[in-house]
């Protein structure tokens, strides 16, 4: 009973906190805001971080690590990054703790106060750019590519498991270039590469787009991002990428020798995607009965059931199925014969459907006399029987299946779900009885953009790469605009 979950239907939010907890994620901590990621929530973040972490590769970017910790003033050098991360910075201010000698117990000591406070990084563009100043001198120490896997600390008010935590990981890539033209190469490329890897690993589709001004990170020139579509209908941005001009050079003092011998700025990106993407998976692709693995991203691929009455048969069937299991691995699928015999077969269909495991199959004695094993899907929960022989290229080819199903479901609820609308009261009643992206023409003010959001919640996630340009009105003050953006509301 404890396994039960919420329905979407009667509480979508509930069912989200539900499949994570119980789906075996992650769990609340003692610390408001920070959760502990659990063993198959952080199998799921090394499936990511492993297949992200070689196409930074594969793009010429190599992997350091910088200090937990930035001096204050290293924040307040460049002025528009202060002022975006001020209000969620914590700092530490002491070294040391004594016992209190009035009995209070440990207390800090005030004697330890650090000379300058250090902020526990939100982000870590000032302590890498105030080390490239050494690492740059000339272009022939560009372009630089380095990319941290890290966690960072925001102090966010309203938290939510995985989507927005106090404290995440994530790897955060700093690059620094000779030209304007290649710094915005590179961030449009690692743009792409995030929109690959979610799309073809997360089989979530998403919107590539530019910020709006208001939107934009903290000291970027442009902000790139890549938008999802919840099942609820609210969007969630999974991924930003951000061209930063020569805004942390000039911070930091960090200029090059060009060819011509002339000394200039360098030229910068960062970006960054976080665990929020496991928020994401599960809003994506889960259902009633748990959560739902896109095959190319699960943890656990496969696994194999027994259903057995003694020894004797248990025998048997491992006659079959041990081969079986080598010839799955030796196929590179992830698979795990699960045949402990302190849970029954109903219990560990019901275990494995609720953390999502795309393919399960099970073998009784009755299924080995005829050759056969039963073979049931995770998306669509169909069961088959399918003949033992040529079994693995078989399931090799329903994992792909599953893959691509699970994008066009995703695909078709997201076409499904982009409202193109000219005017304000069928704006609010789109995103009230529908939800989704609604494609609005906006006259491209800050005021307007903050004055929807006030009236209907919802904030343009971006302006999408691939616009047309269209001749239009805004929907709100009816001022001219010369192409379309993406609202919603959003996590
Ligand atoms: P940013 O540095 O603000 O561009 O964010 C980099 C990445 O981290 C983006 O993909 C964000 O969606 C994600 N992110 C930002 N804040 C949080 C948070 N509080 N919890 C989890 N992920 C976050």
């Amino acid at each position: 009973m404890s396994k039960e979950i919420t329905a979407r239907s009667q509480d979508y939010s509930q069912w989200y906190n539900d499949l994570v907890i119980k789906g075996g994620l992650a769990d609340y901590s003692a610390v408001r805001g920070c959760m502990v990621i659990k063993p198959y929530g952080y199998a799921l973040w090394e499936r990511m971080q492993s297949v992200l972490d070689g196409k930074f590769k594969e793009t010429g970017h190599q992997n350091a690590y910088f200090p937990l910790f930035i001096p204050k003033s290293f924040l307040s050098k460049e002025a528009a990054h202060v002022e975006g991360f001020a209000k969620e910075c914590a700092v530490v201010t002491h070294y040391r703790l004594k016992n209190d000698p009035n009995g209070g117990g440990v207390i800090v000591d005030p004697e330890a106060k650090l000379e300058e406070e250090l902020i526990v990084r939100p982000t870590s563009e000032t302590i890498i750019w105030n080390t490239y100043k050494t690492w740059i001198q000339s272009y022939r120490d560009l372009p630089l590519l380095i990319n941290q896997w890290a966690n960072v600390v925001r102090w966010e008010m309203r938290t939510r498991l995985f989507l927005r935590t106090a404290e995440f990981l994530w790897q955060e890539g700093h690059t620094a270039h000779a030209t304007e033209q290649e710094a915005v190469a590179e961030a449009r490329l690692m743009l792409d590469v995030y929109a690959d890897f979610v799309e073809n690993y997360m089989a979530l589709p998403v919107v590539k787009g530019t910020k709006s001004p208001s939107e934009r990170f903290a000291g970027a020139v442009d902000t790139y991002c890549i938008e999802g579509l919840m099942q609820d209908g609210k969007a969630l941005q999974a991924g930003t990428s951000h061209f930063l001009g020569q805004n942390f050079a000039k911070a930091f003092e960090v200029q090059f020798l060009s060819k011509e011998n002339k000394l200039d700025y360098v030229w910068a990106t960062s970006w960054g995607v976080s665990t929020r993407m496991i928020g994401a998976l599960v809003m994506a692709h889960s259902d009633d009965d748990g959560l739902v693995m896109p095959p190319r991203i699960a943890p656990l691929q496969v696994v194999v059931v027994p259903i057995y009455k003694g020894d004797d048969q248990k025998k048997a069937l491992d006659e079959s199925i041990l081969p079986l299991v080598k010839a799955l691995k030796d196929a590179g699928i992830s698979v795990k014969y699960d045949d402990s015999d302190n849970a029954r077969p109903g219990w560990k269909f019901a275990e494995y459907e609720l953390k999502g495991v795309p393919v399960r199959i099970a073998l009784g004695a009755r299924d080995l006399e005829n050759g056969v094993a039963e073979v049931a899907r995770r998306d669509t929960k169909v069961k088959v029987s399918l003949p033992l022989e040529g079994l693995p290229a078989r399931i090799a080819s329903l994992l792909e299946e599953i893959q691509q199903n699970l994008y066009n479901r995703a695909l078709t609820f997201r076409e499904e779900h982009i409202t193109r609308v000219d005017d304000f009261d069928t704006f609010q009643k789109v995103l009230d009885e529908k939800g989704g992206f609604v494609s609005a023409h906006w006259d491209g003010t800050a005021e307007t953009e903050e004055k929807i959001k006030e009236l209907t919640k919802a904030t343009i996630r971006c302006i999408p790469l691939d616009n047309p340009q269209e001749e239009g009105r805004c929907i709100l003050t009816g001022k001219p605009s010369h192409e379309r953006v993406l609202f919603a509301r959003a996590y």
